[in-house]
């Protein structure tokens, strides 16, 4: 079975499922089977609400502050098992949660998630990866039409409820592309992070 939780320079990870919307050409899990200290993300299958609240409660948490649902592929694919088992870690270890989304799961679950999001989530990190439609659908090969302005949207609606939301894109792109993605990112009024390719 591969890791639930992992922990790559000083934060913890959920690893939730292998699902994922996209498709992106950067991918990490195209190229090595596993991050941090984890032996393999890869998962045979998802694991369950009850397993994710087993590896919690086998890992030790003294210093940490934060859990973040990010793994080898999208966490809100496997909605309900993240709900559950985040306001598990929030009651039991008292941890803020943070989500790494790639911010197509209205599309997914065909209906608004962000208040049942809003009800557990501290903070999202919304890849936004490109300035444009086109080249966003050059880069992530969303499963669905109208991704992009899917992922604007859904940033702009979480901003809303959700204490701390941001658009991020990684140093990988073109100089000029990461400054057309802070101008969207501004003008949607949500803060954009440049995140390091690792
Ligand atoms: S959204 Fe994340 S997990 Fe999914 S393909 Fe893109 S980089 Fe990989």
């Amino acid at each position: 079975m591969a890791d639930i939780l992992y922990t790559y320079g000083k934060q913890v990870y959920v690893n939730l499922t292998n699902k994922c919307t996209c498709s992106c050409s950067f991918c990490i899990r195209n190229h090595i089977d596993t991050v941090g200290d984890a032996e393999t993300l890869w998962h045979k299958k998802d694991p369950t609400l009850a397993e994710v609240k087993e590896a919690m409660d086998s890992f030790d948490f003294t210093g940490c502050t934060e859990l973040v649902y990010c793994g080898y592929g999208e966490p809100t694919c496997a909605l309900d098992t993240l709900l559950e088992s985040a306001r598990y870690a929030k009651d039991t270890y008292h941890l803020k949660i943070r989500v790494n989304t790639n911010g197509l799961a209205n599309l997914y679950h065909n209906t608004d998630i962000i208040p049942r999001l809003a009800k557990t989530v501290d903070s999202l990190s919304i890849s936004l990866n490109a300035p444009t439609e086109e080249k966003y659908n050059l880069i992530t090969r969303p499963q669905f039409d109208g991704a992009f302005h899917a992922l604007l949207n859904f940033a702009r609606e979480a901003q809303q409820c959700i204490e701390t939301v941001q658009l991020s894109v990684v140093d990988v792109l073109p100089q000029e592309d990461i400054e057309d993605c802070r101008r969207l990112a501004e003008k949607i009024g949500v803060p954009l992070r440049v995140r390091k390719f690792t």
